[in-house]
C-alpha cells in the first residue's frame, strides 16, 4: 500500500503514520525527518535546508524529491510506506508520479487531515519528541504514561524542534495555504482524494483512517 497524508503542519500526520507503521508495517516517509538528520549530520543538503527551516519556509523541490528518489527504492520500502510531509508542491507531486510511474507503482490514496488553523499553533508549540526513538507527544493532548519516561523504549530524554514556535509556525502555514494546498484539487482529479477529520481525538482520527484503508 502506498499512502500519502496530506494536511498543515500540526495536523496529526507523524502520530498517525507512527501508528500505521506499527499496525501495517508501512514504511514512514518523512522528509522533515530526513531533512533534520541531515542537519543534524552536518551534511551539505542539512546545511543548505537549515536556514530555510528555521524561516518556516519551504526547502526546494531538487533536493526534497532527491532525498525520496533515493529512499524508495531501498528494499524496506517495497511492501508499501507513507508519506508523510511529501510532496509539498505541484512540482514535487509530478516529480512523484514520474518516479511511481517509471516503477510501474501507484498511490492507493491520499488521505486529507483537515484541521483549523487556529489549533495548529497550540498542537505545534506544545509538541515534543521522544530523543531516542523518535515517538511524538504533546505537552496537553498526549503526555507518556509516566511523565518524563517515553511509554516506547523508556528513554528519559525529549526534544523540541527549533521551527515549532509561535512565530515559525505562522509562515509554515502560509506556506501549506499557498503552496501545498493546490495538492488538493490536484489529487482530487486523479480520485485518490479521501478526507478525515483531524481535529478529532487521535485515536478516533485512527479510527477514521483504518475506515478508509479498508475500502481500498
Ligand atoms: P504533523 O506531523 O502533521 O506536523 P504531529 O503528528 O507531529 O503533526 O502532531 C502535532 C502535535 O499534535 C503532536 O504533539 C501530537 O502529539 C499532537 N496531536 C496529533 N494529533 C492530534 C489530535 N488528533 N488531537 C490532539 N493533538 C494531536
Ligand atoms: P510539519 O509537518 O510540522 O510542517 P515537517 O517535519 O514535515 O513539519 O517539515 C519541517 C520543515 O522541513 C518544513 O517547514 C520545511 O522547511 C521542510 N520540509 C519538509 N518536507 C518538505 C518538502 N516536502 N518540501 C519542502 N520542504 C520540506
Ligand atoms: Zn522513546
Amino acid at each position: 500500500m502506498r499512502l500519502i497524508l496530506l494536511g498543515p503542519p500540526g495536523a496529526g500526520k507523524g502520530t498517525q503514520a507512527q501508528r500505521l507503521t506499527a499496525t501495517h508495517g508501512l514504511v514512514q516517509l518523512s522528509t522533515g525527518d530526513m531533512l533534520r538528520a541531515a542537519v543534524k549530520a552536518g551534511t551539505a543538503t542539512g546545511l543548505k535546508a537549515k536556514a530555510v527551516m528555521d524561516r518556516g519556509e519551504l526547502v526546494s523541490d531538487e533536493i526534497v524529491v532527491g532525498i525520496i528518489a533515493e529512499r524508495i527504492d531501498q528494499p524496506d520500502c517495497r511492501k508499501g510506506f507513507i508519506l508523510d510531509g511529501f510532496p509539498r508542491t505541484t512540482k514535487q507531486a509530478e516529480a512523484l508520479d514520474k518516479m511511481l510511474a517509471e516503477r510501474k507503482l501507484k498511490l492507493d490514496a491520499v488521505i486529507e487531515m483537515k484541521v483549523n488553523d487556529d489549533v495548529l499553533v497550540e498542537r505545534i508549540t506544545g509538541r515534543f519528541t521522544c530523543a531516542k526513538c523518535g515517538t511524538g507527544y504533546h505537552d496537553t493532548f498526549k503526555q507518556p504514561k509516566t511523565p518524563g519516561v517515553c511509554d516506547v523504549c523508556g528513554s528519559k530524554e525529549f526534544t523540541r524542534r527549533a521551527d515549532d514556535k509561535a512565530e515559525t509556525v505562522v509562515s509554515r502555514l502560509k506556506a501549506y495555504h499557498q503552496q501545498t494546498a493546490p495538492l488538493l484539487p490536484y489529487y482530487e482529479g486523479r480520485g485518490i482524494l479521501r478526507q478525515v477529520d483531524g481535529m478529532a481525538e487521535i485515536d478516533e482520527v485512527t479510527q477514521q483512517i483504518e475506515a478508509v484503508l479498508a475500502t481500498l
